[in-house]
């Protein structure tokens, strides 16, 4: 049976699902595939960190080399991230990918991912606007602005953020503090030498500030910094001087203003329902602290695209309810490791750090959706810090989780100064 899939947006999300279903048409299965985006709204243009899977998962669609896929994303290998002035010890620390010094994801341009990832998909472009996409029954509708709707059998909803968060649809994460970022945009601190990758060893760096935190994201074209914080708890102005001061003192004499971002902390009630599979940043985002959205668009991608490979059909209805709570306690969980570095405040004890460890991170035993008992985040978190009290901790669970596995959990635990 042919399947009909469309996937409406072209950010990393959309581009990556598109390029992800191209491989699935390839290995002999009957898809038709429509990439549907509006050239006139631009994309979100950051995240510009990624976890490990990204460097196997680019090879793997794309086929192209792992050094020229390096080269191609301007990118430097990011094999974790330094925290410097969080916690209460008040010493740096850094969280590793595992295998410690080993796991390596890129440090990657956002603009040249999707190209990437564009020259791998084989679809039907439509560059259109999207009004609607709606479930009926087993199939999703897409309305257009110009042209008659369409009837797809599944389609990937990768608009970009919510244009507002609305109780009936999502959860807010109330439990992380922050809410805007400033783009600035500076010269390469490390440069390629000849012809090949830059193979180093580099981290993001993530540097408490007073008024939030800023994230230095090397590459090799340029060096990215962003500085989030909380538009209702620090007035613009003090936050750019602030900025202005820390690139001072790293020697920065010269920097491009980029965009200052708002963005929502939340999870979509409905990442899946059969025919519409929201992904990306219409599906969950939380702020960028551990570079968590193209790895969140990963899981979310490939979930979907498994189950509906390997299921047969009659299980795809009753499927739904677990498959979008997997993927909600998923985002959640990495909402409450995210939201959790703050829970021992900074170096800097002014209004933004007051408020983030005392106000903010203790509604995270709050229930972001009391209405659905199968949320189970926040006890597979406390799972997680039960075992870090463990005299010893059995090998199997040392594995056990692939991503953020207990030995992310140690780092930052002992790095912050918790418990
Ligand atoms: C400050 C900041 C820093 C970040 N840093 C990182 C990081 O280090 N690592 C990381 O993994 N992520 C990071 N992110 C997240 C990053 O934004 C996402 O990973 C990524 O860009 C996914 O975006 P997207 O594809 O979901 O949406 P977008 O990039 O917003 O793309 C949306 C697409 O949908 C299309 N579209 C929208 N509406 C319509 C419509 N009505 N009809 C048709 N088409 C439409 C647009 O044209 C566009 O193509 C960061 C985010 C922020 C805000």
């Amino acid at each position: 049976m042919e399947l009909k899939i469309a996937v409406v947006g072209r950010g990393t999300a959309g581009s990556l699902a598109a390029a992800c279903i191209t491989k699935i048409a390839q290995a002999g299965n009957e898809i038709e595939l429509h990439h549907i985006y509006d050239s006139r709204i631009p994309v979100i243009g950051v995240g510009e960190g990624g976890w490990p899977s990204l460097v196997g998962q680019l090879h793997e669609v794309t086929t192209i080399p792992h050094d020229q896929i390096q080269l191609r994303l301007n990118a430097t290998r990011k094999y974790g991230v330094k925290f410097e002035g969080w916690g209460q010890n008040n010493r740096d620390f850094t969280h590793y990918f595992t295998p410690q010094q080993v796991g390596y994801s890129y440090h990657l341009s956002a603009d040249l991912i999707t190209e990437l990832l564009e020259e791998a998909t084989v679809a039907q472009h439509i560059d259109t606007k999207v009004r609607n996409i709606t479930k009926t029954g087993q199939s999703a509708i897409v309305d257009f602005e110009n042209k008659p709707s369409e009837s797809y059998d599944l389609v990937f909803d990768a608009r970009g953020f919510p244009k507002e968060i609305n109780p009936e649809e999502h959860m807010g994460i109330s439990f992380i503090p922050t809410n805007t970022a400033i783009i600035r945009r500076c010269p390469p601190i490390f440069g390629l030498s000849g012809k090949g990758p830059y193979i180093s060893p580099t981290y993001t760096r993530s540097i408490a500030r007073p008024h939030g935190w800023v994230f230095i994201i090397p590459l090799t074209t340029h060096t990215s910094y962003g500085y989030i914080f909380n538009r209702d708890c620090s007035d613009i102005e003090d936050v750019n001087s602030d900025f202005d001061d820390l690139l001072e003192i790293e020697g920065i004499r010269e920097f491009e203003k980029r965009a200052v971002i708002q963005f929502p902390n939340f999870v979509h009630k409905k990442m899946y329902e059969g025919p519409i599979a929201r992904i990306g940043n219409a599906g969950a985002f939380m702020e960028p602290l551990e570079a968590t959205a193209i790895v969140s668009a990963q899981i979310q991608i490939g979930m979907v695209l498994e189950m509906r490979q390997n299921r047969p059909v009659e299980y795809w209805n009753s499927d739904v309810k677990v498959i979008n709570n997997f993927l909600i306690n998923r985002m959640l969980g990495f909402g409450l490791f995210v939201g959790w570095h703050y829970s021992c405040g900074s170096k800097y004890d002014t209004e933004f750090w007051r408020y983030a460890k005392q106000r903010i991170w203790p509604k995270h035993r709050l229930s972001p959706d009391p209405e659905n008992k199968e949320i189970n985040a926040l006890s597979k978190f406390d799972a997680m810090l039960d075992l870090l009290k463990q005299p010893v901790i059995d090998e199997k669970e040392l594995t056990r989780h692939k991503i953020l596995p207990v030995s992310s959990y140690a780092q930052i635990s002992h790095g912050l100064g918790y418990g």
